[in-house]
């Protein structure tokens, strides 16, 4: 046998045969790794395509410590939600013509958005997957800042540091984005949490979002171009139901308005499409497609924010459209506009006794 530019006594070549061996089994096992790793990641993670599977698999260390893990506590399948990962791929559920059409928007300058999520007693996974698939398929010019609020949030202690370290060290480095992080020691609500992140936000818009949502491709250029049409306009997305056992993500309805009976209670309403109205065309709507809304900061402002006497979850949404109407304002739903929701069967929270301002202690 020929080795080396001499041939080789039979000693030496099983030798030479072992090492080539081991090379091909190193070079396998690495093929494998890899491979697996493209599976998770290719076309995935969308944005972050090119960052090094350590970012990704920092995900499952991060969720890893996530301290409360039965259904019941969250009211959704945070096993399933564990195993989804950071994004996954959503079925398109706008009207094709959503797609293709250009968007007329103003500059980024005069139209970038500030994204306020409170949350409370959220699982990991799904807090990430709604911050990294918001990020993930919005124009970045146009995402101004990501404001947090843990809303008290009790088991997960650590959640809000470990998110802020989580959060540097994946986007940080790739984006201009401003980040603020709010941790209310004790549980205020959701609408006290909003106006908080609101009162803090300095982009031209103001979005609030749940912290169990996806949002869908260009679920933002349509928002834009309406509220660049008009100051005074409100709106909110076309919300697509993600099932809470199965996450299971399905087309919302768009011959759906919201409404409200006297005891401020949210209520779907069925529309009548008027001649010549579109399926996909913006539509009015008496009040917010639940409580993610978009509309200018300052005429949030102007109007009061949401009412600081309503406590802990409710109501308030509908409060804000009515002071809305009442100043001369309008809300639209966009259902150009697509954004996954987890609508739970019940609440997934208690609430805390109210404590009455006119009672003497
Ligand atoms: N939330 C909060 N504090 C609370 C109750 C709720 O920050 O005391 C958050 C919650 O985590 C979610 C948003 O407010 O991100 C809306 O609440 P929920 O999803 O329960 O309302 P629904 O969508 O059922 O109307
Ligand atoms: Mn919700």
């Amino acid at each position: 046998m020929y080795a080396g530019g001499k041939y080789c006594a039979p000693r030496h070549c099983s030798f030479y045969i072992i090492a080539f061996l081991i090379c091909q089994l190193v070079f396998l096992v690495i093929f494998i790794r890899n491979d697996r790793n493209d599976d998770i990641i290719a076309g995935e993670l969308l944005a972050y395509q090119n960052e090094s599977v350590d970012n990704y698999l920092n995900w499952h260390v991060f969720i890893s410590h996530t301290p409360e893990t039965s259904e019941a506590f969250y009211q959704y399948n945070i096993h399933l939600s564990n195993a989804v990962g950071p994004i996954r791929k959503l079925p398109v559920t706008r009207h094709s013509s959503c797609t293709t059409r250009n968007y007329v928007l103003p500059s980024p300058l005069e139209a970038n958005v500030s994204v306020v999520i409170s949350f409370h007693n959220e699982a990991r996974s799904m807090l990430l997957r709604t911050i990294v698939s918001l990020l993930s398929r919005t124009p970045e010019d146009y995402l101004h800042e990501l404001i947090l609020v843990d809303d008290g949030s009790q088991r997960d202690v650590t959640l809000l540091d470990d998110l802020k370290r989580w959060m540097g060290e994946v986007f940080w480095s790739k984006y201009r984005l401003g980040l603020i992080f709010l941790r209310n020691q004790e549980r205020m609500g959701l609408i006290w949490s909003r106006n908080r992140g609101a009162s803090l936000a300095s982009g031209r818009y103001v979005l609030f979002l749940d912290s169990h949502c996806e949002v869908n491709e260009g679920w933002l250029e349509p928002l834009l171009e309406r509220l660049a049409r008009n100051t005074n306009l409100a709106v909110s997305p076309l919300l697509d139901p993600i099932d809470p056992t199965t996450l299971s993500y399905r087309k919302g309805n768009e011959m759906l308005k919201g409404g409200f009976d006297w005891s401020l209670h949210f209520h779907w309403l069925k529309r009548q499409l008027a001649n010549q109205e579109r399926l996909e065309m913006p539509y009015q709507s008496p009040v917010f497609a639940g409580g993610v809304l978009m509309m200018s900061r300052d005429w949030f402002l102007k109007l009061g924010s949401f009412n600081p006497y309503l406590k802990i979850w409710g109501g308030e949404s509908i409060e804000l459209a009515i002071k809305l109407w009442l100043c001369g304002g309008q809300i639209e739903i966009v259902p150009c506009s697509r954004i996954g929701h987890i609508f739970r069967r019940r609440h997934a929270f208690d609430f805390p006794p109210q404590s009455d301002p006119t009672q003497k202690s």
